[in-house]
């Protein structure tokens, strides 16, 4: 099949799709732009497209050919429908096979946007009203001679499976030039989505960072206007806006700064009523007001939905962070504070006074550990407690203990009050090292030969040495106790618990139970 061609006929994603077939191919992403009923304000009820065929399939194999040479995919198509086309039809079709699932998404979507830009492409809109016109033609054929000028002239909009197809000018090359990011950690960013409570002194620094790195979707949570004092320590506002919804705000500039990006904003305080259903929309939560009542409220709410979450706050010159993940080991925030701190004991920023690179410099911590959780970088991170001290330059890191006073939740803990679950069940080997837990291989030396050697766990106690006494198990620390198939290491595990050993887990299913 031709890698770029023009259809006056409907496509057939299904037969597209099997040209790209391969046997090395372990991913496949297609993009499909729809005919939408609306662009511009203006009902649409037909359209019809028109192209300068010869100069655009050179273009469009051209295309094609970067996104296979510049992401190492296996096979990359794209087909564009002229004529005419009703609402609801297909108008572009791109598909890419790849060996893993990052490639595919990331060529898929270097494709359609190129397309979009550097195509020579016309389209005749049909108006609800009998009026019709051609769109944008003089910007699309402006953008047919230059690359970066392009201008969006399809309406079509994203299908559900797909990825969304805004022009865009972002460059992640920065970033993307670490070895433990590349393209495929760009690809988890851009599946990720974020809930930002708050969009004060912390949540700028937080929303423009994770904006900039290319987060697919972030909702910002907040129901102040802007206020004179605000300006100070959250520059990405400024004096023309004062007295507007500061998500408002926040929504225009963050859009400006990164197309790709889609912003939610929910002009509300986050309360009782509403903080479960927002929690419940999105992958991780960044907590970024500048009150304990709110930051407990986020706290239970995470709790609840097993979902992580990154809580920072400041106090003058000094500021502390805190991340939560759904572990059983893991602290949440009333494990520290069994008592809520009255708000104005400690005083927040109207009353005790900051200068804006405090809450600026938590703010990026907290969307560092953000990016870091998404891309799978905390793995070994055990809980903490960090205190930065501004004034003096001081950082210190407490390790953090869950409070067995304590008695939050974690999701798959037993019900049975104060009782940790003796077996805890993780997809991958992989997964189970990024929970923080050491662990600990309890099999026979003679059953460990034969481990593929990306797969070994480099603590080794053989059961039959601590069985013997030969060896002892570790008193302190959190182990999951690890044997082929999850026998033996929760018989250890039970033993464990019985000496007042609190925080050791067997691998359910043992070895045998995870994908490699
Ligand atoms: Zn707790």
């Amino acid at each position: 099949m031709q890698a770029f061609a023009f259809s006056t006929v409907p496509l057939e994603p299904e037969r597209h799709r099997e040209a790209l077939a391969e046997p090395s191919a372990g991913g496949y992403a297609s993009f499909e732009g729809w005919v939408r009923d609306l662009n511009e304000g203006r009902a649409v009820h037909r359209l019809e497209y028109e192209a300068f065929e010869t100069l655009a399939v050179k273009e469009g194999e051209r295309i094609v050919a970067e996104a296979i040479q510049r992401f190492g995919v296996a096979r990359a198509a794209c087909v564009h429908r002229v004529g005419g086309l009703g609402i609801g039809e297909l108008a572009v079709w791109v598909g890419v096979s790849a060996v893993h699932r990052g490639e595919a998404f990331a060529a898929c979507r270097y494709i359609i946007d190129e397309v979009k830009h550097r195509v020579p492409i016309w389209k005749k809109e049909h108006y609800a009203d009998g009026d019709s016109g051609w769109v944008n033609c003089e910007r699309c054929a402006a953008a047919a001679h230059d690359p970066h000028e392009g201008h969006d002239h399809a309406s079509e909009e994203a299908s559900p499976v797909a990825v969304t197809g805004t022009a865009t000018h972002m460059d992640y090359s920065r970033q993307t030039a670490l070895p433990e990011v590349g393209e495929s950690g760009q690809a988890r960013l851009a599946a990720a989505s974020v809930l930002v409570i708050g969009a004060g002194g912390l949540g700028v620094p937080v929303l423009q960072y994770l904006t900039a790195a290319g987060i697919g979707r972030i909702g910002v949570v907040d129901g102040d206007l802007v206020e004179a004092s605000n300006l100070h320590r959250q520059p990405l506002y400024g004096a023309a806006d004062l007295g507007r919804p500061k998500v408002a705000v926040a929504a225009e500039r963050l859009r400006a700064l990164n197309p790709e990006v889609q912003i939610e904003a929910h002009a509300l305080h986050a309360g009782p009523d509403n903080v479960d259903a927002l929690v419940s929309r999105y992958d991780l939560v960044v907590e970024c007001t500048d009150n304990f009542r709110a930051k407990f409220l986020v706290n239970d709410a995470v709790l609840r939905a097993g979902k992580p979450a990154v809580f920072a706050s400041v106090h003058q010159y000094e500021g502390q962070l805190q991340v939560y993940r759904p572990l059983p080991h893991w602290p949440c925030l009333r494990c520290l504070w069994p008592e809520v701190p009255r708000d104005g004991l400690v005083g927040n920023c109207a009353e005790a006074g900051v200068l804006g690179p405090v809450p600026a410099t938590l703010g990026s911590l907290q969307a560092m550990q953000a990016l870091k959780r998404i891309l799978g970088l905390d793995a070994g991170e055990s809980p903490s407690l960090v205190m930065v001290d501004l004034l003096n330059l001081e950082t210190r890191r407490l390790v953090a203990r869950r409070d067995p006073a304590c008695d939050h939740e974690t999701p798959g803990r037993d019900r049975d009050p104060g009782a940790l679950p003796l077996e805890l069940a993780f997809k991958t080997l992989v997964e189970a090292f990024e929970s923080g837990l050491e662990l600990v291989d309890i099999r026979e030396s003679w059953e460990r030969a034969h481990d593929p050697p990306g797969l070994q766990i480099p603590t080794h106690l053989p059961l039959s040495e601590l069985v013997h006494g030969h060896a002892q198990f570790p008193a302190d620390g959190r182990y999951l106790i690890i044997c082929a198939h999850g026998v033996r290491s929760l018989s250890l595990t039970e033993y464990l618990r019985s000496q007042g050993q609190s925080e050791v887990y067997s691998l359910r299913g043992g070895l045998a139970a995870l994908r490699s």
